[in-house]
C-alpha cells in the first residue's frame, strides 16, 4: 500500500518537502467492513486548506497522517452485504492505494460506470457546487452579465456553461491565451479574458458593458478588486473559493479597502454569501445529479479532465493546481482498473 502522507505543514506555497510517499501492509477487512483499491484520486483546492494548523469547516490533516481526498475505487475484497468485489464506489479513501471502509460515506458507482472518473469532477463535487452556487445563491436570469473565474476547471467551467443555459451573457477568466479560447471555443462563453493581461481590468470592463450581475467569486484578489467597481444594484456574489489567497502567510498589503467593499455592498444592495458544498446543500444532490445526467447526454455541458498518472507524481500535480498548471479536472490514475 503506497501512500503520501503530510510530512510538514506547508509555510505558503507548498513544496516536495511537505510530503512523504511511503509503503506500508495492505489493510485487511474485518466484518462488515470492505478493502477498497483506489483507481482514481481526486485533487482538489481545499486540500490546501486541510494542510493548515487552523480551525476551519473541517479538521486539518494530522502531520504524519495521509492527505485525505476522494477516490474512485474498487472492491477488492468484502465482508459487507452490500458490496461485491469488482463494485466501483466513490469514497474519501485519500492519497493512497487501499483504503477499509465499514460502507459508511460510500457511494455505489454500480458493477461497470461508463465514466468511472467523472464522479470526482463533473458528476461530483465541483459541478454539484457549481451547480448549486450559480442557481441557489447567484440566481441568474436571462440577458444578465455572469462573470466566472477559474474558468476552465471543474466549478468555473460549468458555471459558465449552466449560465448559458439559463441564458446569461458569460464572460470568463482564466490563465493565458489557450485557456481563454478553450473557454469560448470549447465551452461556449461569450468572451474570457486573460487575467495575468497587464490591463486585465480594462478588458473585463468593456466586455462587462452593462456591468456585472452574478460574479460567481472562485479566486479573490486581484480578480475582485476588477469585479467590484463593476457590479450592477442588485448583483449576486456567490463565494465559493478564494484560491488566490490559500498560500497567503498574511493579509495583503494595503490601502485597506474594506470600507470601499461595505459601502459598495450597502449602496449597491449586493448580496454575498458563503457556502460549503455538502454541509450547505448535500440534500439536494438528487436534483442536480438529474439535471447534470441530462445536460451530459445531451451534450449541452462539455466537461474536461487533466488527468496525471501514478501517485509519485501526485504532490508535484497538487502544487501546479495551485498556480494554474493544471488544465480542466485534476485527477490522478493511481492504479490499473
Ligand atoms: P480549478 O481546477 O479551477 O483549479 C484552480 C484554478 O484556479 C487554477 O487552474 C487557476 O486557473 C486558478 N487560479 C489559481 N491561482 C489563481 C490566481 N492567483 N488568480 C486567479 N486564478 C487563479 O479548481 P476547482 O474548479 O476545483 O475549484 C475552483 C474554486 O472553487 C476554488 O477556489 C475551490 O476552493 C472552490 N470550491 C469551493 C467549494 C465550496 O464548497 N465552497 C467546493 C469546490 C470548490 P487559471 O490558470 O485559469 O488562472
Amino acid at each position: 500500500n503506497r501512500r503520501i502522507v503530510l510530512a510538514s505543514r506547508p509555510q505558503g506555497e507548498p513544496t516536495a518537502e511537505n510530503f512523504r510517499l511511503e509503503t506500508v501492509s495492505k489493510p485487511t477487512p474485518q466484518s462488515g467492513e470492505v478493502l477498497l483499491r483506489a483507481v482514481y484520486l481526486s485533487l482538489d483546492p481545499y486540500m490546501r486548506g486541510r494542510m493548515n494548523d487552523a480551525k476551519s469547516y473541517a479538521d486539518p490533516v494530522a502531520i504524519d497522517e495521509v492527505m485525505v481526498g476522494a477516490t474512485v475505487s474498487q472492491v477488492e475484497a468484502s465482508q459487507h452485504p452490500d458490496y461485491k468485489v469488482g463494485d466501483w464506489v466513490l469514497a474519501f479513501g485519500g492519497w493512497q492505494d487501499y483504503c477499509v471502509s465499514n460502507g459508511e460515506g460510500l457511494m455505489h458507482l454500480g458493477a461497470s460506470p461508463s465514466m468511472p472518473s467523472y464522479a470526482l469532477g463533473i458528476m461530483g463535487m465541483p459541478g454539484f457546487t457549481a451547480y448549486m452556487g450559480l442557481l441557489d445563491i447567484g440566481a441568474p436570469k436571462a440577458g444578465e452579465t455572469l462573470v466566472v473565474a477559474a474558468a476552465t476547471g471543474p466549478v468555473g467551467a460549468t458555471v459558465g456553461q449552466i449560465g448559458k443555459l439559463k441564458g446569461c451573457k458569460v464572460v470568463g477568466v482564466a490563465g493565458g491565451a489557450e485557456k481563454c479560447r478553450h473557454a469560448v471555443e470549447v465551452l461556449g462563453f461569450d468572451a474570457c479574458i486573460d487575467h495575468k493581461a497587464v490591463d486585465f481590468a480594462e478588458q473585463l470592463a468593456a466586455h462587462c458593458d452593462k456591468g456585472i450581475d452574478v460574479y460567481f467569486e472562485n479566486v479573490g484578489g486581484k480578480v475582485f478588486d476588477a469585479v467590484l467597481p463593476l457590479l450592477n444594484t442588485g448583483a449576486r456574489v456567490p463565494v465559493c473559493g478564494l484560491i488566490s489567497q490559500y498560500n497567503a502567510t498574511s493579509l495583503p498589503a494595503g490601502p485597506d479597502r474594506l470600507s470601499l467593499l461595505m459601502g459598495t455592498l450597502l449602496v449597491k444592495r449586493i448580496r454575498m454569501q458563503g457556502f460549503i458544498i455538502f454541509d450547505d446543500y448535500g440534500h439536494r444532490y438528487p436534483e442536480f445529479a438529474k439535471d447534470m445526467s441530462k445536460w451530459l447526454a445531451n451534450g449541452e455541458i462539455q466537461y474536461r479532465e487533466h488527468l496525471v498518472d501514478g501517485i509519485e507524481n501526485t504532490t508535484k500535480a497538487f502544487i501546479g493546481l495551485l498556480k494554474g498548471e493544471n488544465f480542466g479536472k485534476l485527477v490522478i490514475k493511481l492504479n490499473e482498473p
